[in-house]
């Protein structure tokens, strides 16, 4: 047992050790990826409801390595969170998202807000609303066509801090979407105060609608929440043309999905928007 005992802690050991070194080669290679541009975005179409319009989009990180391989955010973000290496990264989006704001400016859609996903850990530079105003100036972009997304549970991660930082992005102009939402544990008071402009149903509720009963009524209440607190609602990963009638004879006024669209590289999207109506 004794030996046994010893030899399951050098397992341990060359267990963490394995680990330890995976995340070293980890950061290390996002650390390269960053400096040669191997990190770009991807613009899921954001959609009116009732007309299908796009009204916006969402800009969501990709990695592609040399040899051309994909490795998701899911992978990599909380690596970068865990590394330090959220901040620089977290300034690429942004400055691809003003890239992209630019260019669809001068493509004629001025009026298309993209929207950034937010990590708490930039949040807490206080200089972060200056340093957004500068990145958006040097594009001659409005604040208001970038959109900060921040998870339900990291605004309320420490709300009161979060939530003076969210007021300062505000009162600068930029909207705020609340991501993710009802996945959290958000008390309705602390939500009333943060200062969003949109709430985004969390997919997951809306997967259930036409499958049960119990999590469609929360897809409801969520809909019915925003409008008490003047929110704009957007359900996320709609997927199916029922989920689409259903969201909409809730007044649900938006959404996002892959009935609507996948996330795609800015000339896809660009080509999308042709031959429409410019918003
Ligand atoms: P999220 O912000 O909730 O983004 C939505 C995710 O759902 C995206 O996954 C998107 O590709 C996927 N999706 C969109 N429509 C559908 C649909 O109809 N069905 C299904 N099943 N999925 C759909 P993705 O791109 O893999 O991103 C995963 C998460 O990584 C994001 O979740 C976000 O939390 C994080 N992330 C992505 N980009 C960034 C970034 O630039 N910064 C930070 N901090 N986080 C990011
Ligand atoms: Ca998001
Ligand atoms: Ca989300
Ligand atoms: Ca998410």
């Amino acid at each position: 047992a004794r030996t046994q005992g010893m030899s399951q802690w050098v397992d341990y050991e060359n267990g963490m050790e394995r680990e330890s070194n995976r995340r070293f080669t980890q950061s290390r290679d996002l650390y390269h990826a960053l400096h040669n541009n191997e990190i770009r975005i991807a613009l899921q179409p954001q959609v009116d409801l009732a007309s299908g319009a796009v009204i916006g989009a969402e800009a969501l990180a990709r990695w592609t390595r040399a040899d051309g391989s994909q490795v998701p955010p899911s992978e990599f973000i909380p690596i970068a969170e865990a590394c330090g290496l959220i901040v620089p990264l977290g300034r690429q989006i942004i400055e691809l998202a003003c890239q992209a704001l630019a260019a669809l400016r001068d493509a004629g859609h001025s009026r298309l807000p993209i929207a950034v996903n937010v990590s708490p850990l930039q949040l807490v530079h206080r200089s972060f609303p200056q340093e957004l105003a500068a990145t958006l100036a040097r594009h001659g972009v409005d604040p208001a066509m970038l959109e900060i997304e921040i998870t339900e549970s990291s605004a309320m991660e420490d709300h009161l801090a979060n939530g003076e930082m969210l007021a300062r992005l505000r009162s600068a102009g930029f909207p705020i979407a609340i991501d993710d939402f009802g996945t959290g544990y958000s008390s309705l008071g602390h939500l009333r105060q943060l200062p969003a402009t949109t709430l985004k149903v969390d997919r997951c509720f809306v997967a259930e609608i036409g499958k049960t009963h119990n999590r469609l009524a929360i897809a409801d209440m969520i809909v019915l929440l925003g409008q008490r607190l003047n929110m704009r609602v957007l359900a996320e990963g709609v997927e199916t043309r029922e989920q689409a009638e259903w969201l909409m004879q809730r007044q649900c006024p938006a959404a996002q999905g892959y009935l609507f669209g996948a996330p795609e590289a800015l000339p896809a999207f660009l080509r999308r928007l042709e031959g429409r109506p410019a918003h």
